[in-house]
């Protein structure tokens, strides 16, 4: 579980604030759960022999004896909660949310015990229409970030569940023959969990796959219309996929519409953002049938990749445009100086120089801070009431006003 050091806060922010922006442009609401859910939820939803639930939960006993689980993801509980508010019957459900999640994994690059995700799910509405709205607005995130060249969609249909049952008898009948061949994971999957010998990394598991039978072949015709109809929007809409009938995911809940945001850039935690149709979820869960969609994103992974892209604009990271400096003693006049700026230019980060010092000392401290501006109060000036503006990155000559016309002048080098 990391610390999230002041070095990368900035970055995260920017994330975050840019994937609210966007989300809240398509009219998707936020909404916020506990960390913990009752055990049960997770296993009924997430299903019991997938990895999460067989290995990767944090689970205690209560007090009371109660199981209780960190949550590992965050559909079972948006589901969960939005049953228990009565937000599913009848209507129609667009929503977002954001916070830590919890899988005790092998710690790696991308991949963290206590890690962050948006999630974004939809219900109410069964169509290819919702399907293609949230790929189309995950698009229009990446390009929004300046990494739509760096990511690609993978997209699958998974069919319904009785049409994956006869698939994963044929597909382990076919395995079941080729054990010997086969690398150890995907033995120990053969029993448990066949489908996610799909995602086998191993390249010897994926050349016997290569003559297995194939999902696509035992999808039914509504589901197979379902996803034509979907390409057909993505197609006209231009966004670009790639068809992968080795997609299946780990969650036992999804159905139908399947897909990945891949990319190249990250080594081997490539997936930075997945999800799917998962329309028995709710009835599952004890509420009426209600189709639903949804998807989530890996913020540390986004993270990696804008930094390993270098995208992240030069203002996210500078967090000082102007460095107060007080030359004698002034010091109350400086602070009371600087808060009337505040007060008067809202988005000018100014920082206060406190503890006093050499001039000289603090005029380097203020060229450290990063800040393109230094403020100068002096004796002389704090009688006269005026300062000095001073360029830290430029060849421009100093100037000395009076605070009202300092301000404009801020106001004008320092732009919203
Ligand atoms: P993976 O195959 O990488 O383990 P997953 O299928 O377990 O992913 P999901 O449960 O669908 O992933 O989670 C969606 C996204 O959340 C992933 O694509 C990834 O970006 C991120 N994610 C999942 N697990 C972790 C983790 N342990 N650390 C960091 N990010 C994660
Ligand atoms: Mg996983």
């Amino acid at each position: 579980m990391n610390d999230l050091l002041p070095e990368d806060s900035a970055a995260w922010q920017y994330l975050e604030a840019t994937i609210a922006d966007v989300v809240q442009r398509y009219a998707y609401r936020e909404i916020r759960f506990p960390v913990l859910e009752q055990t049960d939820l997770f296993k009924r939803s997430i299903g019991e022999v997938t990895d999460i639930v067989e290995k990767e939960m944090y689970t205690f006993d209560d007090r009371n004896d109660v199981s209780l689980t960190l949550r590992p993801e965050g559909t079972a509980s948006c589901v969960r909660a939005c049953e228990q508010h009565g937000m599913l019957y009848n209507q129609v459900q667009r929503l977002w949310y954001m916070g830590p999640m919890f899988r005790y994994e092998k710690p790696q690059k991308g991949r963290l015990r206590q890690f962050h995700q948006v999630g974004v799910e939809t219900f109410g509405m069964d169509g290819p229409d919702v399907d293609a709205e949230l790929l189309i607005l995950s698009a229009r995130l990446w390009e929004q970030l300046g990494i739509g060249n760096a990511v690609t969609l993978q997209l699958n249909t998974l069919g319904r569940s009785e049409d994956r049952a006869r698939f994963k008898t044929d597909l382990v009948a076919y395995l079941n023959e080729r054990k010997d061949q086969l690398d150890e994971d995907s033995q120990r999957r053969l029993d448990s969990n066949p489908l996610r010998i799909l995602d086998s990394k191993s390249a010897s598991t994926q050349a016997l796959l290569d003559g297995a039978p194939t999902l696509l072949d035992y999808v039914d015709e509504e589901s197979l219309l379902h996803f034509e109809q979907l390409k057909s929007i993505l197609d006209t809409a231009g966004i670009k996929y790639d068809i992968n009938p080795r997609l299946v995911r780990g969650l036992d809940y999804y159905g139908k519409t399947v897909f990945e945001w891949v990319t190249d850039r990250l080594g081997a935690q490539g997936t930075v953002c997945a999800g799917g149709r998962y329309d028995g979820l709710v009835e599952q869960l004890g509420g009426r049938p209600t189709p639903a969609v949804g998807f989530a994103m890996g913020i540390e992974r986004l993270v990696l990749l804008l930094q390993e892209l270098d995208v992240i604009p030069d203002s996210v990271t500078q967090v000082v445009d102007a460095y107060f400096i007080s030359d004698g003693d002034v010091t109350t006049q400086a602070l009371i100086q600087a808060e009337h700026i505040r007060k008067h230019i809202p988005w000018l980060r100014l920082q206060m120089h406190c503890g006093g010092g050499k001039f000289k000392r603090q005029m380097k401290k203020a060229v450290d801070s990063g800040a393109t501006l230094a403020l100068v109060l002096n004796e002389a000036g704090a009688k006269a009431g005026e300062l000095t503006l001073k360029y830290l990155r430029e060849e421009k000559d100093q100037q000395t006003l009076p605070l009202p016309a300092m301000i404009d002048l801020l106001q004008a080098a320092i732009s919203e």
